[in-house]
């Protein structure tokens, strides 16, 4: 299954940056397909990216909503919201642990050799700071003198925008060079240190910064798409914590907001059939480990 979760994570990576032709254009796609939202976190300015980013669709969102207020334009982007909010409902993390190409790139950087690190479990809630206040708050509350907020996140933080949008933009646009300031090289640094930082932790940035993490995080109980527990035959063996990639103690916290549906714990750890995977409650495939101790036990 692990197999197969790469081969997913690479074909949502192609498609959601299918457009090849920017080595010859210079420029980012504004095709049709723009107007469709990505589930990960994917660059909007992306060269190659065919569709937009769902946070920084909020943040326009944001940016903009009291200037439409002020001027009875009562434009809400229920499209945005509704997207990411029948996504989370339905599949919430996973999108996280199968559709996110800055979660797959993350996860490439990880398999570096190198000594390995936790990541201490109280920084995941920076995450939801970054969601309320780098987001919303600010984008909405700290406007212009005609009444228009900054993209807080996308200016001052993320590194998926660096990567992906930045720095191949100054390679396809060479006069964007003479324009680079500090607030570059401040995002660069951040972007390098993500970078390091997956390299000897499994998914920082997933972990601890991401703002669309946060978001889907919030359906951690009620998406339809999860795995559960059986308590009846769980024996406490704790295999599942030692594969999780995102500390997540699957045996106490079966509802983990951190959980990105990954498998792992399902399929390379539990030997005692204790996890399922379900949808809407009813049980869609259990682990092949399991499988693998119950033939050899008979
Ligand atoms: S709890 Fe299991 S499915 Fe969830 S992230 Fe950890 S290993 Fe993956
Ligand atoms: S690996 Fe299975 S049996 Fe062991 S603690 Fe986790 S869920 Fe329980």
């Amino acid at each position: 299954m692990e197999l197969g979760r790469k081969l997913v994570q690479l074909v949502v990576a192609l498609l959601t940056n299918g457009y090849w032709g920017f080595p010859v254009t210079r420029t980012i796609y504004q095709g049709p397909l723009k107007v469709v939202c990505s589930p990960g976190l994917n660059c909007f300015s992306c060269p190659a990216a065919t569709t937009y980013c769902p946070i920084g669709a909020l943040q326009q969102l944001m940016m903009s909503l009291r200037l439409n207020l002020e001027n009875a334009r009562y434009f809400f982007g229920w499209y945005v919201l509704g997207c990411i909010g029948v996504v989370g409902a339905f599949l919430g993390r996973l999108v996280c642990g199968w559709a996110c190409p800055f979660g797959f790139i993350q996860e490439l950087l990880h398999k570096i050799p190198s000594r390995k690190f936790s990541v201490p479990r109280p920084l995941r809630f920076v995450k939801y700071f970054i969601l309320l206040f780098f987001v919303i708050l600010l984008p909405l509350l700290v406007v212009s003198e005609y009444g228009l907020g900054e993209p807080w996140f996308c200016k001052y933080i993320c590194p998926a925008g660096t990567l992906e949008a930045g720095l191949p933009l100054l390679w396809l646009q060479p006069n964007l060079r003479n324009t680079i300031g500090l607030l570059f090289y401040g995002k660069l640094i951040i972007l390098l240190f993500f970078v390091g930082w997956s390299i000897l932790a499994s998914r920082p940035f997933c972990r601890v910064a991401c703002p669309l993490g946060a978001f889907y995080a919030l359906f951690s109980r009620a998406r339809l798409v999860k795995l559960q527990l059986d308590p009846v035959k769980c024996t406490q063996c704790e295999a599942c914590h030692r594969v999780c990639p995102m500390g997540v103690k699957f045996n106490e916290s079966p509802d983990d907001a951190e959980c990105i549906t990954c498998l792992a714990c399902m399929d390379r750890a539990c030997k005692f059939d204790a996890i399922s995977l379900t949808v809407g409650g009813i049980p869609l495939r259990s682990g092949e480990l399991s499988k693998v101790v119950t033939e050899k036990s008979r």
